[in-house]
């Protein structure tokens, strides 16, 4: 074979070996009763499900909220196995049903120089650090009764992808927790947008790590949380439009530089932002 063909025959496959394309699995119960499930089953993908009245559905061990429409939705965490088992129980059946789920390729991020006081903190700012994340860890247990997850993703900026999800970073030499958000660098002072409609959670001017920190809540266990912002425009409870401007871009916090810090949870388990906009 000579080079040319090969190459052809190696393109799509090094261009495509990191995206992972929205599936349609269905889970068949009775006649007439199909539990449709879309999304991508990967590491870090958010499942869109379709029911029926009185399905009772379990995943994690948690109980799925289903709204008025028999909709629900589960993520995979960025570690998450290659199984996940999901249990229905209908008129006192119980049918479980394993997804096989793909793994992702996560890159090694290594940042060199960086003050020491941004790889390790001082001991005198531990408490402040646990009690703000226990804040955090608070939005993420809720289950909101509305269904703003149905509508579509749109980024909250325009800008130059310098990190992305699940990457393993390694800070002056020391290996950190992995990286969950996608980080979009841009002009401080740039507006950034809610990429659907939410409850906000979380208006915070001052965290630690994550500086200006709003925190938005679309649903059915679904967060979403904006770091490193110059300035806040919601208030905490505000119901706010896909669109709306939430605050602008800065570098406050742990940050070596104007960006957005992106990130999504199903509950705790971490999502990849950049699986949930349509291509
Ligand atoms: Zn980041």
């Amino acid at each position: 074979m000579n080079l040319f063909v090969k190459l052809i025959i190696l393109l799509p496959v090094l261009f495509f070996t990191n995206v992972s394309n929205s599936e349609v699995r269905n889970i068949f119960i009775e006649k007439n009763k199909i539990i449709t499930l879309s999304g991508n089953f990967i590491q870090g993908g958010l499942i869109k499900g379709k029911a029926f009245p009185h399905a009772n559905i379990k995943f994690l061990d948690k109980n799925i909220f289903l709204d008025e429409k028999n909709r629900f939705v589960f993520g995979f965490g960025r570690d998450f196995e290659n199984k996940a088992i999901i249990s229905i129980t209908y008129k006192k059946k119980l049918i479980t049903k394993s997804l096989s789920i793909e793994k992702q390729n996560y890159k090694i991020q290594r940042i060199e120089g960086l003050p020491k006081r941004m790889v390790t903190p001082p001991e005198s700012v531990y408490k402040r650090i646990i009690s703000e994340n226990k804040e955090i860890a608070k939005v993420r247990k809720l289950n909101s009764n509305v269904s703003f997850i149905f509508q579509n993703f749109v980024w909250p900026l325009k800008g130059i992808i310098t990190g992305v999800f699940g990457s393993q970073r390694v800070l002056n030499g020391k290996p950190k927790r992995p990286h969950y958000g996608i980080d979009i660098a841009a002009k401080e002072g740039t507006e950034i947008i809610a990429p659907l409609d939410s409850i906000v959670r979380m208006a915070e001017k001052d965290l630690y790590y994550t500086g200006g920190t709003i925190m938005l809540d679309h649903g059915h266990g679904v967060t979403s949380v904006y770091s490193h912002l110059s300035k806040i425009l919601v208030k905490v409870n505000e119901n706010i439009k896909k669109g709306d401007i939430i605050g602008l871009v800065g570098s406050t916090g742990r940050s070596t530089g104007p960006h957005l810090d992106w990130r999504i949870n199903w509950f705790e388990q971490r999502l990849d932002p950049s699986l949930l906009i349509k291509k």
